[in-house]
């Protein structure tokens, strides 16, 4: 009887914070070409989403998968870090199968990033590495499976931010106006990656043209986005990343629902 009490006790002094801490609902956007789940994870109620990106360039840029793991593990143990009119959908795995296979690429050699639908989409495309390769882009823009699940959860779910990660550059590209771009100021003061501004007449350090992006479609489709080359291939750099969403977070949280929508760059 008393070693039951003190069991018990033993039991309830063990059990730390975290397990009281809302686990993430995970939800399957579809399926790769490998047959593997696309999996996200939801976490929080609130009615303002910010969809978080992992491994979409597989497995040569392995270390935003750990970022975004990490990311999500942090939310799931301090759930007082979301604010309550946010909801966060974290997918740390893009692409599974180019995880599987150590390749930046889908089964089919298509580039999980060059295969978006905006303006500036092309068939034949310049890879990662500059290289200039037939077919990269795909048949046609959303030719990829892959690519269809996550434009139709980005289209049904309307995220107020988009935040998507790419190794190796130690630079973030986001957009300049309106909330959206305090939102990318407030990230790139917090995590200190320099930002470019091609657009405004600055070099952009890429030396070759990504078409056919998610980031250009998201943002003709008015979505904002906030794209972040962790520095190396392979450090996680999830302190300094967690500084910048806590950031965007408490900011986004504060302005309420009302401001959803806003244009960045156009
Ligand atoms: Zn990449």
């Amino acid at each position: 009887m008393r070693l039951a009490v003190v069991a018990v006790m033993l039991w309830s002094f063990s059990m730390p914070a975290a397990a009281w801490a809302a686990e993430p609902r995970s939800v399957s956007i579809g399926t790769s070409q490998g047959g593997q789940p696309l999996l996200l994870y939801e976490l929080g109620s609130g009615a303002q989403r910010v969809l978080i990106l992992g491994g979409q360039h597989g497995g040569p840029e392995r270390n935003t998968v750990e970022l975004t793991q990490a990311v999500l593990d942090y939310f799931t143990t301090n759930p007082e870090d979301l604010p309550a009119t946010i909801s966060l959908d974290v997918m740390p795995v893009a692409n599974p199968d180019g995880v599987a296979a150590g390749s930046r690429q889908f089964l089919d050699g298509v580039d999980p990033n060059r295969n978006w639908g905006g303006n500036d989409w092309r068939a034949d495309a310049y890879d990662s590495n500059a290289q200039f390769r037939v077919g990269l882009g795909g048949s046609e823009p959303f030719s990829e499976q892959e690519t269809r699940a996550l434009a139709d959860w980005v289209l049904s779910t309307k995220p107020a931010l988009v935040i998507n990660y790419h190794s190796a550059g130690g630079f973030m590209f986001g957009p300049r106006d309106g909330l959206p771009g305090e939102l990318a100021t407030l990230y790139a003061d917090a995590t200190g990656y320099s930002w470019p501004n091609p657009v405004g007449g600055g070099r952009s350090p890429l030396g070759y043209a990504a078409s056919g992006s998610m980031n250009v479609w998201l943002r003709e489709s008015g979505i904002p986005a906030i794209l972040v080359e962790l520095s190396t291939p392979w450090y996680p750099e999830i302190e300094r990343n967690l500084s910048g969403l806590k950031a965007v977070l408490q900011r986004l949280g504060g302005v309420g629902g009302e401001e959803r929508g806003v244009r960045g760059e156009v």
